[in-house]
């Protein structure tokens, strides 16, 4: 099944660059999907237009069957979509679950009280072997700590689909190792994963398929597994 589909998207930003040229992507559920190609291919251009970052200035989304205009990331997030962005976007001063719960709307079946949201997150970071303390101050951690701040937030948030930006720049290579265990537990969880990455070792390790961009197009799709 094909949780997301890109046709044609084109995206040319106001200072005349056209970043992406006719792009085709497409996901399926529950597949850890890589997006590669060098410096300025357009990855973080396309993923900017999932997560409604950026619109697309011609090209059609279909998310979960359905064409789509993803508007804004609260649109994005409410589909399904999470990003965990390159440069963490955490509130410093501020403890992990207070992080995680910022700016969630209280909604059926999720009442925002403290003591509840610190045993939700931790919860959470157990499901997934996620060691990272709820009442933890961000300014505490290390870096490969606040990433899983990130993903945690863009899973209390309700994603099913997780777009990764280049998420082992910044990592050690124990904490590498760390977050592909916790990538393939959240895919047999029925998560869906779309792994940017330029480094084709990792992707071999981590990944099911692969679509590769070059200079804004499309350049192929290859089933890592063959
Ligand atoms: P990648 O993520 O593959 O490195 P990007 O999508 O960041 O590629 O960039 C593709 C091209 O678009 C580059 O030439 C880049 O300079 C340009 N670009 C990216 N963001 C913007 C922007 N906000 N305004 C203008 N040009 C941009
Ligand atoms: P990344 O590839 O991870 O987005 P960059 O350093 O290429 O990181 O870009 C940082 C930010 O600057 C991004 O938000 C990108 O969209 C923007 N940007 C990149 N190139 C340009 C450009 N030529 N004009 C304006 N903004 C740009």
């Amino acid at each position: 099944k094909e949780v997301l589909r890109m046709e044609n998207i084109v995206k040319v930003y106001s200072n005349g660059v056209m970043a992406n040229k006719g792009i085709n992507f497409s996901v399926l559920a529950g597949e850890i999907h890589a997006l590669s190609g060098e410096n300025g291919a357009g990855k973080s251009t396309l993923m900017k237009i999932i997560f409604g970052e950026e619109q697309p200035t011609s090209g059609d989304i279909y998310v979960n069957g359905e064409k789509t205009i993803i508007s804004s990331p609260q649109l994005a997030i409410s589909l399904g979509i999470g990003m965990v962005h390159q440069h963490f976007m955490l509130v410093p001063s501020l403890t992990v679950a207070e992080n995680v719960i910022l700016g969630v709307e209280p909604r059926k079946g999720l009442l925002i009280n403290r003591k509840k949201a610190h045993r939700q997150v931790e919860e959470m970071a157990d499901k997934f072997n996620m060691q990272v303390s709820p009442r933890a101050r961000i300014e505490d951690l290390t870096v490969g700590q606040k990433q899983k701040v990130e993903i945690l937030k863009a899973l209390f948030r309700g994603a099913k689909i997780l777009i990764l930006d280049e998420p082992t720049a910044v990592l050690t290579p124990q904490e590498t190792t760390e977050l592909f265990e916790e990538l393939k537990r959240l895919k047999s969880n029925g998560y869906t994963i779309i792994f940017i990455s330029h480094k084709l070792n990792e992707v071999k390790e981590l990944c099911d398929r692969i679509s590769i961009i070059r200079q804004g197009r499309s350049m192929g799709l290859y089933d890592m597994k063959d």
